[in-house]
C-alpha cells in the first residue's frame, strides 16, 4: 500500500513528457509510398516531412546479406560488379511497421529482410534543413 502512494508522487510526468518530446521526432504520423514517383515519404509526429527515394532505400537495405554483399562489392571492384546478377528490383510491394520503432520493405522481388529503424530513417531525412551539405549516400545509424 505504501509502495502506491509512493509511486503516485513520483515524478513520473517529467520523464515520461521528456521521453515523448525526444520520440516526436522519429514516431511517423504517416508513411506513404508514392509508387509511380518512386518515393516513400514519412511525415514524422514533429511535423517534419523526409522523402526518400525508393531506389536509395533499396541500395542501403540494412539486412545482414545486402550489408555483406555491399562489402564485397567494395573490395572487390569492377569484376564482381560485372559479374554479379540483375540489379535489385527498387520496386516496392509493400511497408509494414515493426513494433513502433521500424518499418521493414518488401520488395517485388521478394527480398523482405529490411528492416529500416525509424531512428535511422529520420537521421537520414535528405532534405536540406537536416542535411544542407547534401543528402547522405548511406542510411544513418
Ligand atoms: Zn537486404
Ligand atoms: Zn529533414
Amino acid at each position: 500500500m505504501q509502495y502506491d502512494v509512493a509511486r503516485k508522487h513520483s515524478p513520473k510526468k517529467n520523464q515520461w513528457s521528456m521521453t515523448e518530446f525526444m520520440n516526436l521526432q522519429t514516431k511517423p504520423k504517416d508513411i506513404a509510398i508514392d509508387r509511380s514517383a518512386g518515393n516513400l515519404k514519412i511525415t514524422w509526429a514533429d511535423s517534419h516531412v523526409s522523402e526518400f527515394s525508393l531506389r536509395w532505400i533499396r541500395a542501403n537495405c540494412p539486412c545482414a546479406t545486402c550489408r555483406e554483399e555491399r562489402r564485397a562489392a567494395e573490395l572487390n571492384t569492377d569484376i564482381l560488379k560485372l559479374s554479379s546478377g540483375p540489379l535489385p528490383s527498387t520496386q516496392i510491394a509493400g511497408a509494414e511497421l515493426v513494433g513502433n520503432y521500424a518499418v521493414r520493405m518488401t520488395w517485388t522481388d521478394g527480398h523482405t529482410a529490411g528492416i529500416y529503424a525509424f531512428t535511422s530513417l529520420r537521421a537520414s531525412c535528405p532534405c536540406s534543413n537536416c542535411h544542407p551539405e547534401g543528402p547522405p549516400a548511406f542510411l544513418l545509424l
